[in-house]
């Protein structure tokens, strides 16, 4: 959340445009200019804008024929590239932005008309699709994006947050490696993790590597077609596991904001840096960090943007203590657990989606119902 800017949700809006070989082509020549500007700036170590303007807005208009307003923003632009990549503490070899992006001033680089985007210097891009839900509000700093044969402009918007409601109750979500759990002490839903699927295309991207390492394939066309397609078996499994992250987290959020409840997640930090930690990390490991941080990245945003009340629960002993009494939960079978002092019993799952309600409603101060509701007979009191 940005400082200072309470009450404000700055989102991003995608509109497809038409690419245009206009668009096209200023885009490449930015990029050679962006490219051109990160080097400047670093073989000079420029800090301060006041000093990147002085060494290359006039480079940048006259070399590279930029219009005024997008020499301004590719200079910018150059300088948020450069800051990223000295702020790194593992950076490499000099940031090269290969990726075609502009970054486009509200009015004076960009306006969004009827049907169509113009852009500086009288470049028109057909409006192919868009959302034109967040219209009423006005748009700020925009990217446009070429990528395969799609061409979107990323508008950014500043967007009052919805008013806060108090929670009656909480969705606790429980994460393993397997599936998310997630409901109330009634509500038991469950949602399987996509860490086997996106492995498959790892393992498919892996053996390809293996097999065409041979220098047996030397031929540079034949290497390349198999770059992309070993590059897009890892694109995949990314993409896999960013789609199932979002989804969960809408259909998470989305229960609790029908029910007037909160969501509470548990902190996955102390996890997620226990994984990280391994030394020579196998792909299922890699997979299953980039589910966890996503995920959490997304139960947290949609919380934010759909103002349902976010609780975050500390995980120590979430699956090993009873929900009822605190004590010390022990075996009894396959994944199911039972407390020796109360009687409680119960899958592994539950319990910890139970565990975190119990600590959720207590840090908002909700008093609820602790009473698992269906306990096997032998165990009610
Ligand atoms: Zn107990």
């Amino acid at each position: 959340m940005p400082a200072g800017d309470e009450g404000v949700l700055t989102i991003s809006i995608g509109v497809r445009v038409s690419p245009e070989p206009a668009g096209i082509e200023l885009l490449r020549r930015y990029n050679v200019a962006l490219n051109y500007a990160i080097n400047k700036i670093l073989s000079l170590n420029l800090k301060n804008i006041k000093d990147v303007h002085r060494e290359l807005y006039r480079e940048l208009r006259e070399w590279f024929g930029l219009p005024s307003r997008i020499a301004l923003d590719c200079y910018r632009d150059a300088l948020a590239n450069t800051n990223a990549w000295r702020n790194n503490p593992r950076r490499g070899r000099r940031p090269r932005v290969k990726k075609l992006s502009m970054l486009l001033h509200p009015g004076s680089g960009y306006r969004v008309k009827e049907g169509y985007v113009e852009i500086i210097g009288g470049i028109k891009l057909r409006i192919i699709g868009r959302n034109k839900r967040y219209d009423q509000y006005e748009n700020g700093e925009a990217r446009l994006v070429y990528r395969g044969d799609r061409m979107m402009l990323w508008i950014s918007k500043k967007v009052p947050k919805l008013k806060p409601y108090k929670p009656r109750d909480t969705i606790a979500v429980d994460i393993n490696e397997r599936k998310v759990v997630y409901g109330d002490d009634k509500i038991n839903k469950e949602i399987d993790t996509k860490i086997d699927e996106a492995h498959r295309w790892k393992k498919l991207a892996e053996s390809l590597q293996k097999r065409y390492s041979s220098p047996r394939y030397t031929a540079w066309r034949r290497r390349k077609a198999i770059l992309n397609r070993i590059r897009s078996y890892h694109r995949k499994a990314r993409n896999i596991l960013e789609d199932w992250a979002r989804k969960t987290s809408l259909e998470i959020v989305r229960l609790a904001k029908k029910l007037g409840y909160a969501v509470a997640r548990e902190d996955l930090t102390g996890l997620i840096n226990s994984l990280r930690k391994i030394k020579n990390k196998d792909h299922r490991t890699r997979l299953i960090i980039m589910g966890y941080s996503r995920l959490r990245r997304w139960i947290d945003w949609q919380a934010m943007k759909h103002r349902v009340p976010l609780a975050i629960i500390n995980p120590n002993g979430t699956s090993s203590e009873c929900p009822k009494c605190g004590s010390k939960l022990e075996e009894n079978g396959y994944r199911r657990l039972k407390c020796p002092r109360c009687g409680f019993e119960a899958d592994k799952d539950i319990v910890g989606k139970l565990n975190i309600r119990r600590r959720a409603l207590k840090i908002l101060g909700i008093s609820g119902e602790f009473w698992p509701p269906s306990l096997p007979p032998r165990c009610q009191m």
